[in-house]
């Protein structure tokens, strides 16, 4: 069960309870998916808080994930910081997620909430346990990779007719949506033309036009978990540099994931990528890293990058996804996402990696 595992974490960490605030890392420990609601971790026992909105459902959906705690309900503050109050004051020393907790709220936890408690600043300790996906949660990001696939197949078509990048954008969501997804898993990206030298562009009014690289990076939501995959379509007939910038991404992510296994360092498969575009003189125009984790979060961890320190292990999931953006001619990006097996990886993502739309 994930508590015992995180009681394990808490334990290393030197804390004898541990308050979880993140709504995300809640919903993994507890399967609670409302927006608001602390999760005291205890040795014995879990502790879970939430406001009168959520009273029935936190009760309905932590039995459906097999998880036993003491349900309360504290309609006010006060009332929620007595519920706690009460359990932590036997407690030796708290762990609070440093990363999720303002100032205010640490200093409130300080002075009025926990004295008494020795208060201990921890770091990605639910994070740590989200980064290697069960069966369940790899079989909703893959049938999120394929709503996405077929959002794809059924829109690429488009970028031939003149439509906007807004309408793309709108049509692949559209398409995601019907296919019953929750919705897009992070604001779509097509990016056409100019556009395409910046990563991170917003589809726009721009309408896509012969001799565009168009950058399409988008993903599903289902039950939460996100996927993620980017690909580059050729709109008529691509200049020799536009031909070449495409083979050189498309020869360095096929590199980055023959790399990808059990034991390899995420620092490595960025390398594989880097080096493929390192050779063909466009290293300064690769702007990023190569990938990141994929689950509750669109990003998290492990990274795949030059500063990378994780060992990929079995059972992660991240994306293999470089770029090279050149101003006077766009961008091209290819990503798949893909779980880390002891022998090498399983690709999600399976639209195919052509240029031709
Ligand atoms: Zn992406
Ligand atoms: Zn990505």
């Amino acid at each position: 069960m994930r508590a015992a595992h995180l009681r394990d974490a808490m334990a290393d960490a030197g804390c004898d309870g541990v308050l979880v605030t993140n709504v995300t890392n809640i919903r993994y420990l507890t399967g609670f998916t409302g927006s608001a609601a602390m999760l005291l971790v205890r040795s014995g026992d879990l502790v879970f808080v939430t406001d009168g909105r959520y009273r029935d459902q936190a009760v309905e959906q932590l039995a459906a994930a097999g998880v036993s705690a003491d349900v309360e309900i504290g309609r006010t503050t006060d009332e929620q910081r007595d519920h706690l109050a009460a359990r932590v004051s036997d407690l030796d020393r708290l762990g609070l997620e440093a990363e999720h907790v303002s100032w205010a709220q640490k200093r409130r936890f300080r002075t009025t909430w926990f004295e008494g408690t020795e208060l201990v600043a921890t770091e990605g300790l639910v994070e740590g346990l989200r980064e290697r996906k069960d069966a369940g949660e790899i079989a909703r990001i893959e049938a999120a990779s394929a709503m996405a696939d077929a959002a794809l197949a059924a829109v690429r078509h488009r970028l031939g007719e003149g439509a906007t990048e807004a309408e793309v954008a709108l049509e692949l969501e559209w398409q995601m949506r019907r296919l019953g997804a929750e919705g897009p898993s992070f604001e779509t990206i097509v990016a056409s033309g100019p556009n395409g030298a910046k990563p991170h562009h917003r589809a726009g009014p721009r309408r896509v036009a012969e001799g565009d690289l168009v950058v399409i990076d988008f993903g599903a939501l289902v039950e939460g978990y996100h996927s993620d995959m980017t690909r580059t379509l050729m709109v008529g007939e691509p200049s020799d540099t536009q031909a070449r910038m495409f083979d050189v991404v498309h020869e360095a992510q096929a590199a980055g994931v023959a790399a990808v296994r059990a034991g390899v360092e995420g620092q490595a498969v960025d390398e594989t990528c880097r080096a493929v575009i390192r050779e063909a003189g466009w290293e300064d125009a690769f702007l990023h890293g190569t990938g990141h984790g994929v689950g509750l979060d669109i990003h998290e961890p492990p990274r795949v990058s030059t500063t990378a320190d994780a060992t990929l292990a079995d059972g992660h999931v991240v994306t293999v996804e470089p770029g090279v953006y050149l101003a006077e001619h766009g961008g091209v990006r290819i990503e798949d996402t893909v779980v880390v097996t002891p022998d090498g990886c399983r690709t999600l993502t399976r639209a195919p990696k052509g240029r031709d739309l």
